[in-house]
């Protein structure tokens, strides 16, 4: 063993130390091949545990981490998102031993490029813990997550007010049979920011007002009044008398009952039977009757075959985000019309064409924020202007929800150069206004369509540039 500074060497592995008095740089820890974080200072560490496992390369996120001076916690993200506690450094032993075994699983890995969010959200998820040998997603009570409940190893992936997002996140990955649900609890979010930090008054249904007391409402027999128990009460002794016939209230069921309660509103003086229950937003103070609350079910997820193969063959997605957007149309219907427009120009070889590819780069930056169904709808938006951009003839369809392939019909490539352009200025634009100044960084290439090769080999001889 062989220590220098905040490094110890052991059995050809470098163990780096972190700790809250140095002014680490987490790009410059990549040299390291595992973490010891000294867990003194609690929020210190779970601080670098966020930081390391939400880091979108696969070389931090998946990197072997040790607690050292441990105390027990009950936060769900300290207790689970490491791979062992060391109580010397006298266990190095046993934790370079963990290491090897988490870089011989980590080999296995298919490093397959995904294009949709979601995909690549949960690919990093089910890598997570093929390396870690773990098959279950579990979820814990945590008062820092939003919604109240976190599902540490997918949770790290947002920040505490897009907690929300981890149940999106895991009925698509359900939809997608890659995880199995187990029913464990219900629970009710805000239906305007996704809060389950909720505060329950009975309120008056007339003026909202919490200030309310329930009376007992009491009958009197012999002149069948009906009327709150207040109305019987005097302020010398405890005795009850009929307001209406004054006769004095002997035994309760002989010759008075109390059939139910009533509610006064200190607020606005109003009597009332039934008080509505809201419940008011702890995050947002938005006021909810509680039938109008988001509910979601709380599972534990067990992976099923599909999913526990996938950290390793590779997924098939089914791309369910960008299937049906209108005026477009899908993958394989575009590969079939192209190879038709192959056909024509063979016939016509005066005719040019063009294929061309469109690709936002940061756009998952935006659907971090924006969440799914948002996602779909700009998806939407951007179909439609696209369409006013192209000819009728022209036809186009999603690859995935970052990619985008155009066919452009009778437009040799200077032509669909310009077009592409004035596309890019407008989708440019169109982000910018619409959400909140974001810079869309998009890629777009063209490529003539020469009828002496197939369909595929245009396809991905365009596809080299977005991904090489
Ligand atoms: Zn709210
Ligand atoms: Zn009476
Ligand atoms: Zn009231």
């Amino acid at each position: 063993m062989e220590v220098k500074g905040n490094k110890i060497e052991f059995n050809n592995l470098l163990f780096q130390i972190l700790d809250d008095n140095g002014n680490l740089k987490i790009e410059h820890l990549l040299g390291a091949d595992a973490f010891i974080i000294d867990s003194r200072d609690p929020d210190f560490a779970r601080y670098m545990l966020k930081k390391i496992r939400s880091h979108h390369e696969a070389e931090f996120y998946l990197k072997p981490i040790f607690l050292i001076n441990y105390k027990e916690s009950k936060d769900p993200v300290l207790s689970n998102l490491h791979d062992g506690i060391l109580f010397s450094y006298d266990q190095l032993k046993e934790a370079s031993e963990t290491v090897k075994q988490i870089f011989l699983r980590t080999s296995h890995l298919n490093n397959q490029i995904i294009s949709s969010y979601e995909a690549q959200v949960i690919k990093k998820v089910l890598d997570y813990l093929y390396t870690r040998n773990s098959r279950a997603l579990k979820p814990y009570i945590d008062s820092r997550s939003i919604t109240g409940y976190t599902f540490p190893e997918l949770s790290m992936s947002f920040d505490k007010d897009e907690e929300f997002q981890v149940f999106d996140l895991l009925e698509w990955a359900d939809k997608e049979g890659l995880i199995w649900p187990d029913f464990l609890e219900k629970v009710y979010l805000c239906n305007n920011c996704s809060s389950g930090f909720l505060s329950y008054r009975e309120v008056c249904p007339h003026c909202n007002s919490s200030n309310s007391r329930a009376e007992d409402l009491v009958h009197h027999f012999p002149c069948a009044y009906v009327g709150p128990l207040s109305d019987f009460q005097n302020s010398f002794d405890t005795s009850l008398t009929c307001p209406k016939c004054n006769k004095a209230l002997r035994h309760i069921g002989v010759d008075y009952d109390k059939p139910s309660i009533i509610h006064h509103c200190n607020n606005c003086d109003m009597n009332f039977q039934d008080v509505f229950i809201k419940a008011k937003c702890i995050s947002c103070e938005h006021d909810t009757e509680v039938q109008y609350l988001k509910s979601k079910n709380v599972n534990v997820y067990k992976l099923t075959k599909k999913g526990r193969a996938a950290a390793t063959n590779g997924i098939v997605f089914s791309n369910q985000e960008v299937e049906a957007i209108f005026g477009t149309v899908s993958m394989d219907v575009l590969k079939t019309m192209l190879h038709y427009e192959l056909e024509r120009i063979k016939e016509n070889p005066l005719q040019k064409s063009t294929l061309a590819l469109i690709h936002f780069e940061n756009i998952f930056e935006l659907y971090n924020k924006i969440g799914e169904k948002a996602q779909k709808e700009l998806l939407e938006d951007l179909a439609v202007v696209l369409r006013e951009n192209i000819k009728p003839t022209d036809f186009m369809a999603f690859e995935s929800t970052s990619t985008l392939y155009l066919v452009l019909i009778n437009s040799d490539v200077v032509k669909a150069a310009e077009m592409l352009k004035d596309i890019q200025a407008i989708i440019e634009n169109l982000m910018k206004t619409n959400f909140n100044e974001f810079m869309i960084k998009l890629y777009t290439k063209e490529r003539p369509l020469e009828a002496v090769a197939k369909a595929e080999f245009h396809l991905r001889e365009l596809a080299k540039g977005v991904f090489a």
